[in-house]
């Protein structure tokens, strides 16, 4: 039989953006026995988790929950919206933006690309990639788009292959100067109850997200957050759809119920994980993560080496791109911290694959566990003969101690 609790001793150190750390008290609250689907209680249960998860997306439309990875919650934004042959705008700001691309064009769709290309196309580590969104450029593609031709626009809000965030509400504002009719779709799967996200207020009109990094539950649900302006499009969409359509999930939602069995299991952490943040204040929850991000920051700064998030501004809450010196391959890196320390660290996607590690800082951890990860990364790099210009550990611990978390 497979031996799934194989770990050595102490606890094993999951610093990957996603799956992030399961709090205790969620894998509790899911150990319950599973109920019936179509009881009562499973009746407020979907009420309670529908209605927390539109106050985490600040919306006052319908949230629509998959038993599906985020992926699935992809696909639903754009076969409810689109019909065969549309054109989507897709802004490409790093790995995760070109699969939705790529997943838009095996739906059939007219896809265009439109990446940053700002004047610093020297930096290495692919440089479209340590951007955000370009709001300017999406305004400009927009107004010269005369015939309404671009159904969509999709951006991702927190890069998870790169450690970027993007300006949402800029895209809004570019999309509106250009006087164009486009819906706004956007990605915040790694963003979501990491970072401030406002569905309503920034003009959304799809929202998609997943349950395995700032929700801190294990993967396999996922949501979409409409706009009235999505709901109606979809509509008149002739995309083919039937376990993703909206209409039968928002029409059994307002009961509580699904078309379809839910991941009950799953729903019963996701309650315990809703409370756990509106306990902690969304306020305190984004200060937290923008905290640890600082004190990550510092310490990969204090080592000498390139973030792969060029603009400081936009650097995410929830992990951080770590670029290493030309010539030193970032996943024997990783692999070796692995095997030494049981540590676990994001491997680089796509155009960056082997030139960077991705260290995740969300989830069930602190100032400790992240000092620890530093630690395991630092040791790590010095095995591998990396030179360091000085300790990041040292730096994150004044970084901490210097900033103490607001009471
Ligand atoms: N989009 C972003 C920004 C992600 O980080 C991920 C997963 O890490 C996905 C999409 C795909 O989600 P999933 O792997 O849950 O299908």
């Amino acid at each position: 039989m497979l031996n799934l609790d194989s770990h050595p001793r102490g606890r094993h150190f999951l610093q990957i953006p996603g799956p992030s750390p399961v709090p205790d008290r969620v894998l509790r609250a899911m150990s319950l026995p599973t109920i019936d689907h179509r009881g009562p209680e499973f009746g407020a249960l979907g009420r309670a988790v529908l209605a927390g998860m539109a106050r985490i997306f600040r919306t006052r439309h319908p949230v629509v929950i998959y038993p599906a990875s985020g992926t699935g919650a992809w696909e639903a934004a754009l076969v409810n919206t689109t019909s065969p042959g549309d054109r989507v705008l897709m802004v490409e700001t790093g790995h995760f933006a070109s699969l939705w691309s790529a997943m838009a064009t095996r739906l059939g769709l007219e896809v265009e690309v439109l990446a940053w290309s700002g004047a610093d196309a020297t930096l290495p580590n692919a440089p479209n990639w340590r951007h955000g969104a370009p709001a300017d450029m999406i305004e400009a593609r927009l107004a010269k788009d005369s015939e309404n031709k671009i159904g969509s626009v999709c951006v991702v809000h927190n890069e998870t292959s790169t450690g970027v965030t993007s300006d949402i509400a800029a895209v809004r504002r570019a999309i509106d100067a250009a006087r164009h009719p486009a819906l706004l779709m956007v990605d915040t799967i790694s963003g979501l109850a990491s970072a401030d996200y406002r569905h309503d207020e920034w003009g959304v009109d799809v929202s998609v997200s997943g349950s395995q990094k700032g929700l801190m539950l294990p993967p396999g649900i996922s949501f979409n957050a409409l706009s009235p302006r999505a709901i109606e499009a979809s509509k008149h969409a002739t995309m083919p759809r039937s376990f993703w359509s909206w209409d039968e999930m928002v029409a059994m939602g307002k009961d509580g119920y699904f078309p379809y069995t839910p991941n009950t299991n799953l729903l019963y952490g996701l309650s315990e994980s809703i409370d756990m943040l509106e306990a902690e204040g969304f306020d305190r929850v984004f200060a937290r993560h923008k905290r640890w991000s600082a004190g990550v920051r510092a310490g990969v700064e204090a080592w000498g080496l390139p973030i792969q998030c060029a603009d400081a501004a936009l650097h995410s809450p929830v992990l951080t791109g770590v670029i290493l010196p030309e010539g030193v391959d970032a996943d024997a890196v990783r692999k070796l911290i692995h095997q030494r320390f049981d540590l676990s660290l994001g491997t680089g996607l796509g155009k960056v694959k082997g030139r960077m590690f991705r260290i995740g800082h969300l989830g069930d951890s602190n100032d400790l566990t992240l000092l620890a990860a530093l630690a395991g990364c630092e040791m790590g790099l010095k095995l591998a003969g990396v030179k360091l210009e000085g300790s990041g550990v040292q730096a994150a611990m004044n970084h901490f101690a210097g900033h103490p978390a607001s009471a």
